[in-house]
């Protein structure tokens, strides 16, 4: 029979940290290690938006119309996996992770994203994701911390140069087709512009974001930054 006080168990309140910022800043790889670092979930909302462009492309709906993108975007059933070993999005339950990054989907999904009815159905399924995290989450995207999870415990926004992002986002590709790396600083550039253009949510810093530049920052520098931010929140409150 055991006697003796009972063992104290610390009930720690899930953390929530948004991380924001351009394509080809780290997010993914940042947001990923963080999440597996300091044991929490993982929600990559651009594979979100990714799965929302291959669905309207593979039923036929025109993205230019946004009409047509609006009437049809409660339609698709999306599930996002959250472990951050392995992220997981399907639609109709089809996998959706190879198709959501061919170059069509890339050069579709600003226009598919600008349309406020998808912001209004991605918004609120991330806000239902986030709320079911038990340790709490990461969750990387243009708008979390201006938009779905203004109230969450940390907020980073990654900046990096246009030729930074170019070059890591040409190396991501390599291998996978050719690769012409101006050409991949232009597309990245056009679809930043877009993104942060749109009338509703667009890409931004929030107020009380932290911004790290990681131009001259190794990835691990990155993650190491990112998680003691964490931790000095969890610290304090
Ligand atoms: O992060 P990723 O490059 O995969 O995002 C693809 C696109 O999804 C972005 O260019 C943007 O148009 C859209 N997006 C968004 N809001 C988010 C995340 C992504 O509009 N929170």
């Amino acid at each position: 029979m055991e006697t003796g006080a009972s063992p104290v168990r610390t009930v720690r309140k899930p953390v929530i940290v948004a991380i924001d910022g351009p394509s080809g800043t780290g997010k993914s790889s940042t947001s990923k290690a963080v999440a597996s670092q300091l044991g929490l979930s993982y929600l990559d909302t651009g594979a979100q938006y990714r799965a929302m462009t291959w669905w309207m492309i593979t039923n036929g709906v025109d993205v230019n119309d946004a009409g047509a993108v609006a009437t049809a975007a409660g339609k698709p059933a999306l599930v996002s996996g959250t472990d951050p070993a392995n992220p997981t999005v399907t639609v109709d339950g089809a996998d959706a992770a190879a198709p959501i990054r061919t170059q069509e989907v890339t050069s579709r999904v600003s226009a598919v994203s600008a349309v406020p009815e998808v912001r209004t159905v991605l918004t609120e399924l991330q806000r239902s994701i986030a709320a079911s995290a038990a340790e709490g989450i990461v969750v990387e995207g243009r708008d979390i911390g201006t938009t779905v999870l203004p109230d969450a415990d940390l907020k980073i926004f990654l900046t990096a140069s246009p030729e930074a992002r170019a070059a890591r986002r040409s190396g991501e590709l390599k291998g996978k087709e050719a690769v012409d790396v101006s050409a991949t600083q232009e597309a990245l550039v056009k679809r930043d512009a877009a993104d942060s253009t749109r009338k509703t949510s667009p890409l931004a810093k929030a107020g009380d974001a932290v911004e790290v530049d990681t131009t001259d920052l190794t990835l691990q520098q990155v993650i190491e930054c990112v998680v003691t931010l964490v931790e000095e929140k969890r610290a304090a409150g």
